[in-house]
């Protein structure tokens, strides 16, 4: 964190997605969250102290509002239940701890305010008198109001209330179910005090090309809703109460990125074939309907992964075989005349899906996750089987199973697809009896035994993010050992290559549609890799498609040889980086 210039402070965290947004912040936060804690600096301390203030004099003025309105609706009696809450707030007592313990910790203000009030409730409860006991819900109303105050709150809980586009949204997590809200309430961007880059809700945002920063530390007391804010999701800074001349600075610079996206936009109806003359296929990841207008708006040549989980969020009840069988259609019809891979559920993990209420889970990234979910569920995952089968009839639909992990795995969701075309035959409804069916390989096992399940498949896609996140054993949403999942991790190098080699020596295709397809340092080597499609984020296509472009195939394959054999991750990254940087310097800035 660093101050600025008069009145202009500038936070730092994560780069998550790209983009300048300017506006208005918008505190979020989940009920059952936890007031944030920090530690502050000597000097900060009349600040705290002033903020403290102001939150009393707010929940008094809060607290006489609220007795006025009661009296002259049901009469004065009954108004002076809030006599005691008007007591709490000026309990001088209560007041002095506050202010003595912050002096005494130098911690921030609602988290000490917060722990003084808990061990005061505390104290009366224990003491076992029935009106002590009341009063403890007074002191709970009080401190609810004050907190609020003091983190800026106001009355917007929910992200549901949020103003259509107006907010740069301020929180302490989000999960990928908010960020689908978010979407729908075209924010200007958002910043979070944890996250990390690998997770669902980072891959989504991207996606969605909502301009975002992870991992601010203490964010959400420092900022209050309404304030002024600037985001520069290129850098990962955050400046609170810009000044005229950032201002100024971040609009040139927004427009020098406009420009760039423009020059891109003269490829887009043109095909990522290499100087050599090598078509690599480039289509684009999607988890909503609404995206597959960026997928030709960008030029990508289909969808390539549809994370169809998100149809399941955000609601108590799952879609039925109906509106998924209509989503499927609409998504497939609107990609036309490409083809659209559509991925069976991946609830679990960090994505908990409410409506089908999966178990608390110790591990749930190693839980009971994506198809083991969906095959302890038939009866669910038929349910979205069958609407696929149907959505796939005169339009082009491919199938694709999460987390495979071995062929037995495999063969018992095939067999579910079978029963369920049985089904559908004798009830005599429509659907595609010839459905490509691939899967994905993301965990190592599938990798190890790649030969054996591609004799069983139509395609196979990697999912890097998963792949890495199971060989380095590193949980991908733990921001505390991110510099520990390694996208150059010579094993993960070594896996790939097996199995394009298992893919191609049996004559099905493969792709890759984690997010190192969207880094555009690696493209040289994915490409020498051999991989026949690479699927990424919609607003990255032009760029990937720019870098595929400026290469050539002979040197993409010297560079894979050498990665294979290479001992460490960054001479992989080395190697790699200095041919993205000969060819195509001006992407990587
Ligand atoms: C992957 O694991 O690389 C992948 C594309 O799937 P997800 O990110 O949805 O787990
Ligand atoms: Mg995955």
């Amino acid at each position: 964190m660093q101050s600025g210039g008069v009145g202009e402070y500038s936070f730092h965290g994560i780069p998550i997605a790209e983009g300048i947004c300017h506006g208005k912040a918008f505190i979020y936060r989940h009920e059952d969250e936890q007031t944030p804690i920090r530690q502050i600096a000597l000097e900060d301390l009349p600040q705290e102290i002033e903020k403290f203030e102001m939150a009393r004099i707010a929940t008094r003025a809060e607290i006489l509002g609220i007795q006025r309105k009661i009296a002259s609706a049901i009469g004065a009696k009954d108004a002076s239940i809030f006599e005691a809450h008007l007591l709490v707030v000026e309990d001088h007592t209560l007041v002095d701890e506050v202010l003595k313990t912050l002096e005494r910790e130098l911690k921030n203000v609602e988290h000490v305010f917060d722990r003084v009030v808990e061990r005061y409730c505390r104290t009366l409860h224990d003491i076992g008198d029935p009106f002590l006991r009341e009063r403890v819900a007074d002191i709970e109303d009080v401190r609810r109001r004050m907190l609020r105050h003091m983190l800026g709150k106001f009355h917007l809980h929910k992200l549901d209330e949020i103003s259509k586009g107006s907010y740069i949204v301020i929180a302490h997590s989000l999960s990928p179910a908010d960020t689908v809200l978010l979407y729908t309430k075209a924010v200007l961007g958002c910043a979070t005090e944890v996250g990390s880059r690998n997770s669902h809700t980072a891959i989504i945002i991207r996606s969605l090309n909502i301009p975002s920063i992870f991992g601010i530390i203490g964010i959400c007391s420092r900022v209050r809703t309404g304030d002024e804010i600037l985001l520069d999701g290129y850098r990962g800074s955050l400046i609170h109460n810009p000044a005229v001349e950032t201002l100024d600075h971040y609009g040139k610079l927004a427009n020098q990125k406009e420009a760039v996206e423009e020059r891109l936009e003269s490829i887009r109806n043109t095909l990522s074939i290499t100087r050599d003359g090598f078509h690599i296929i480039l289509s684009a990841n999607i988890g909503l309907l609404a995206e597959v207008e960026d997928v030709h708006k960008n030029g990508a040549e289909g969808v390539g992964l549809y994370r169809t989980e998100f149809l399941f969020l955000n609601r108590s009840i799952p879609p039925s075989e109906e509106e998924q069988y209509q989503n499927y259609r609409l998504v497939a019809q609107r990609t036309k005349p490409y083809g659209v891979i559509i991925r069976t559920v991946d609830a679990g993990g960090d994505k908990t899906v409410e409506s089908l209420h999966p178990e608390k889970e110790q591990n749930p990234s190693l839980g009971c996750r994506a198809i083991r979910f969906c095959l302890q569920h038939p009866n669910f995952f038929k349910k979205q089987l069958r609407a696929i089968l149907r959505a796939a009839v005169e339009t082009n639909i491919r199938l694709l199973y999460p987390m495979i992990s071995g062929i037995t795995e495999l063969r018992r969701a095939n067999a579910l697809l079978k029963e369920s075309q049985t089904e559908l035959q004798e009830e005599g409804i429509p659907f595609q009896q010839n459905l490509e069916v691939g899967i994905m390989i993301e965990v190592p096992s599938a990798a190890l035994t790649a030969h054996t399940l591609a004799e069983e498949v139509d395609f196979f896609s990697i999912g890097t993010n998963d792949l890495i996140q199971y060989t380095v054993a590193v949980d991908r949403v733990n921001e505390q050992i991110a510099h520990l999942y390694d996208p150059t991790h010579p094993a993960l190098i070594r896996l790939i290559q097996m199995v394009v080699e298992a893919a191609h020596a049996r004559g099905i295709w493969i792709g890759l549609c984690g997010e190192i397809a969207s880094d555009i340092r690696l493209t040289p080597l994915l490409l020498g890799l051999g991989l026949d499609e690479l699927s990424v984020g919609t607003s990255l296509i032009p760029r990937i498609k720019k870098a595929v472009q400026s290469l050539d195939m002979g040197t993409c394959i010297s560079l894979a040889k050498a990665s294979v054999q290479a001992h460490s991750s960054a001479a992989i990254l080395e190697k790699c980086l200095s041919i993205a940087k000969f060819h195509y310097s001006e992407l990587l800035a």
